[in-house]
C-alpha cells in the first residue's frame, strides 16, 4: 500500500463519516509561538480553545509536519522523520471518546479490500491514562481487547495539556506489535521498538488550572464542549504495510536513500554507520525540499537556520559516505519526484528550491574545504607536538569561523587518530552563548516600547501559547 493510498484511505474513511476534509496547512505555522507545524491539530487550535467557533463540527486532515526535536533520532530509530505526515480526525464539541475509539479500531482492522488498513487485531495494543477506567472499559467493549493488551501509563506519557491553565485531558495510544524478533513481550509500556506507536487519541475533556508542569496540575471541572484530537503517523503505517524495516525505506523516501547508496558506491545494509547516513540524507533532503516548497529560505536564524542545518547535515552525511562532489542536483529531483503526486508544490516551486539548495550546497562544500585544510594543519601540529588531543580553541575556531559542526570535527579528528579537548570547546561555546544572551537582552530592552502593543494584541489569546512539546520545538536548534 503506497503512502499516497494510506493518506487517501484515511481521508475517505473520515469523509464518509461526516468529517470535513481540510487540506494540509503550510509547514510554516500561523501560530507566532511555533516555528513549524508540528502536529495535525496546530491549524485547529483556535477551534479547540473556543476562541473562534469551529466552522464544522468534525474535520479530518493529513498534515505536513516538521519536528526538529526528533533530528537526532533520524536514521537511528525506525520511526522518526524530521518531516512526516500526520493524519488526524477532530471533533469540536461533537463526538467524543467512545466514537473516537470506535473509528480508530474500525479503520485499523477493516480489511484492505473493504477500504481499511487491514491490521490483524491480535497485533494491536493500547495504552491509556492510568485513571481513565472509562477508556479501558471502551477498549474492551468496542475492540474486545484483553486486559493484557491494555496498559496504563501516567501523566508523563498519557496526558495532554497546553502547559497553561485551559483545556486538557487523557490520551490513549495505539501500538503495533512487530513480533518477538524485535524484543521481549512486555507491551508498549516497556518497549517502544518492538511495539511501534502509530496513533495517539487525545480526549480533551477537562478544564485545568495551576498547571506547574507536565505532571503537576489541578483538574477544575469537565468541559461543557469536549474535543477530540487524534494523530496517526502515515509513514509508520506505510512502513508496516509495505513490509520494510523502517520509515526511510518507504516509497516516498527510499528513492533518495537508494540514490545516496548509488552515488557513494556503498551498499545499503552492509554497514550500520553508513546505513544511518543514507537514512539521514533521505530524510533531510525530503524535509528541506518540503520546507523550501513552503517558502522557507536558508538563513542564520529561526526556521531558515533549521533548513540550513538540514541541508548541511545532508552534505556532511554524503561526505562521510565518501562523496566530495555536489550531489543535490541528483538527490533533490529524486525527492521531488517521489513527493510531487501528493504535494504538487514541490514541482511548481522547484526552480526556487533548486536555486536555493544547489547554492547552499556549493557554499557549504567551500566551507568544508577551507575548514578541512585548517583541521589538517592543526592535526599535523598536534602530532608534531607529540600529543593526541586537538586543542579546544581549534575546534571552536572551526565551528565559529568556518561553520564546522563539532561532531564533524570530532569525527575527522578521530579519523586522524586524535581526540578533541571537548571541555575546553564546551566552555568557549558557553562563553559565546552567554554573551549572545546578554546581547539579545539588550536588544529586547531597546524594543520594550513595541512589545507593549504586541502584548495588548495577544490578550485573551494566551491560553494556547504553552504547548510543552510545541514550544521546546523552537529552542532545539
Ligand atoms: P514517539 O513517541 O514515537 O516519538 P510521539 O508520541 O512523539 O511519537 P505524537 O506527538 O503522539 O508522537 O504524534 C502522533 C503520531 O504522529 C504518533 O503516534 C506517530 O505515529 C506520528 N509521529 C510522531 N512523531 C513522528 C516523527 N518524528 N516521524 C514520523 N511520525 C511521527
Ligand atoms: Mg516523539
Ligand atoms: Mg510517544
Ligand atoms: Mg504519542
Amino acid at each position: 500500500m503506497h503512502t499516497a493510498e494510506i493518506r487517501q484511505r484515511w481521508l475517505d474513511f473520515f469523509a464518509e463519516r461526516g468529517h470535513t476534509v481540510v487540506p494540509s496547512a503550510s509547514l510554516v505555522s500561523d501560530d507566532p509561538t511555533l516555528m513549524f507545524t508540528v502536529a495535525g491539530m496546530v491549524p485547529f487550535i483556535p477551534y479547540m480553545s473556543g476562541l473562534i467557533p469551529a466552522p464544522y463540527p468534525r474535520a479530518t486532515s493529513v498534515q505536513k509536519c516538521i519536528r526538529t526535536l526528533d533530528i537526532e533520532e533520524v536514521g537511528k530509530t525506525t520511526r522518526h522523520g524530521t518531516f512526516f505526515q500526520m493524519a488526524g480526525n477532530f471533533s469540536f464539541g461533537d463526538y467524543f471518546k467512545e466514537q473516537a475509539i470506535a473509528y480508530a479500531w474500525e479503520l485499523l482492522t477493516t480489511s484492505e479490500a473493504d477500504g481499511g488498513y487491514g491490521f490483524d487485531e491480535r497485533d494491536l495494543w493500547v495504552t491509556v491514562y492510568e485513571d481513565d477506567d472509562e477508556a479501558i472499559e471502551m477498549w474492551k467493549r468496542i475492540a474486545g481487547l484483553p486486559d493484557r493488551r491494555i496498559q496504563r501509563l501516567g501523566k508523563a506519557d498519557n496526558y495532554w495539556h497546553t502547559g497553561q491553565a485551559g483545556p486538557g485531558g487523557p490520551c490513549s495510544e495505539i501500538y503495533f506489535d512487530r513480533g518477538p524478533e524485535f524484543g521481549a513481550e512486555g507491551g508498549p509500556a516497556v518497549d517502544d521498538s518492538r511495539y511501534l506507536e502509530i496513533w495517539n487519541l487525545v480526549f480533551m475533556q477537562y478544564l485545568l488550572d495551576d498547571v506547574k508542569s507536565k505532571t503537576d496540575f489541578t483538574v477544575v471541572r469537565e468541559l461543557p464542549k469536549k474535543n477530540i484530537d487524534t494523530g496517526l503517523g502515515v509513514e509508520r503505517v506505510a512502513f508496516l504495510k509495505q513490509g520494510v524495516a523502517n520509515m526511510y525505506e518507504t516509497d516516498q523516501v527510499r528513492p533518495v536513500l537508494d540514490l545516496a547508496a548509488q552515488l557513494s558506491g556503498r551498499r545499503y545494509g552492509a554497514n550500520h554507520d553508513d546505513d544511518v547516513r543514507m537514512r539521514v540524507v533521505a530524510d533531510h533532503v525530503r524535509s528541506a525540499l518540503m520546507l523550501m516548497a513552503d517558502g522557507v529560505t536558508p538563513s542564520n536564524e529561526g526556521g531558515g537556520y533549521v533548513l540550513r542545518r538540514l541541508l548541511r547535515r545532508s552534505v556532511r552525511s554524503m561526505r562521510l559516505l565518501g562523496v566530495d562532489a555536489p550531489t543535490f542536483t541528483e538527490l533533490f529531483p529524486a525527492s521531488r519526484d517521489a513527493m510531487k503526486a501528493a504535494y504538487p508544490e514541490v514541482e511548481t516551486n522547484y526552480d526556487r528550491i533548486a536555486r536555493l539548495a544547489y547554492a547552499e550546497e556549493e557554499n557549504f562544500l567551500g566551507t568544508l574545504a577551507s575548514g578541512t585544510s585548517i583541521l589538517d594543519l592543526a592535526v599535523a601540529k598536534t602530532k608534531q607536538a607529540g600529543t593526541r588531543q586537538l586543542p579546544g580553541d581549534t575546534a571552536f575556531l572551526l565551528h565559529d569561523t568556518f561553520g564546522f559542526p563539532i561532531d564533524l570535527t570530532l569525527e575527522m579528528a578521530e579519523e586522524a587518530g586524535l581526540t578533541v579537548d571537548r571541555s575546553a570547546f564546551d566552555s568557549l561555546m558557553l562563553e559565546q552563548r552567554t554573551k549572545a544572551k546578554a546581547d539579545a537582552k539588550a536588544k529586547k530592552t531597546a524594543l520594550a516600547d513595541l512589545s507593549v502593543y504586541s502584548d495588548f494584541r495577544a490578550k485573551g489569546e494566551t491560553v494556547f501559547t504553552g504547548y510543552e512539546y510545541l514550544q521546546t520545538e523552537t529552542k532545539v536548534l
